[in-house]
């Protein structure tokens, strides 16, 4: 098997969202994909450790949030590298109650449904729910939507460990390179590369890693400076 030709299936990004009593929560997802017209049903693959696994069980209706390609890192951070067990991750986020009471959430969606279970299947380390579509929208018809292939070579995004995409990577397999060592974020895996810098926050090529400014932080999931490693 050739682990190479996974990488050449192409995915978005999105934040599929669930709430039952009182709990709201929602994850980062790339397996979001039509999968009939009429009636126009939506499947999406959950993780059976992630938090909202259950709530969308229990609740059976769930919301699919569209990623912007410019989504804040903060966002994707938000829901994609925290756990719902520990955080409120609709505290600090905009977002409305749908018609199913699932919360939809706006910050950095370019386009959003709402769904009503109507079957699920147990994948093994995943649950897939089927998904009616209920109400939808398109916020912004001229922004372009995150695509997973973006998020990894623009971006540099790595899948988190929930993930239905995610392939267990070696260990210090990057060794450091060029002007400087490499730091990793022990959050999410990125991997600061002093030879590249981080254009996004006015970091020039060629800066290392302990010149960074004490508020810089990680491009993907907004974690502190002090949460990198040295990959060395
Ligand atoms: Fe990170």
């Amino acid at each position: 098997m050739d682990i190479k030709a996974f990488f050449k299936l192409s995915y978005g990004l999105y934040v599929i969202s669930s709430k039952y009593g009182d709990k709201l929560n929602g994850y980062v997802a790339n397996t979001a994909f039509q999968v009939t017209a009429e009636p126009p049903q939506i499947a999406v693959s959950c993780h059976k450790d992630n938090l909202t696994s259950e709530i969308i069980g229990k609740s059976k209706v769930f919301s699919i949030s569209v990623l912007d390609q410019k989504a804040d890192v903060g966002v994707i951070g938000n829901f994609g590298y925290n756990s719902g067990k520990d955080i409120e991750k609709f505290d600090k986020m905009n977002y409305k109650t749908g018609k199913t009471g699932a919360p939809i959430l706006l910050d950095s969606t370019i386009a959003w449904f709402e769904c009503e279970v109507v079957d699920s299947f147990d994948v093994g380390s995943h649950i897939l729910f089927i998904g009616k579509v209920v109400d939808s929208e398109l916020i912004d018809e001229g922004k372009d939507p995150l695509t997973y292939d973006y998020y990894h070579k623009e971006m540099k995004g790595k899948a988190p460990k929930n993930a239905p995409t995610y392939i267990k990577e070696e260990t210090g397999k990057e060794k450091s390179s060029g002007s400087g060592q490499k730091f990793e974020c022990a959050v999410c895996g990125y991997v600061y590369d002093p030879a590249e810098g981080d254009e996004a926050q006015g970091i020039p090529p060629g800066t290392p890693f302990e010149e960074l400014p004490d508020d810089w932080v990680c491009p993907i999931c907004a974690a502190a400076k002090s949460d990198f490693v040295s990959m060395n």
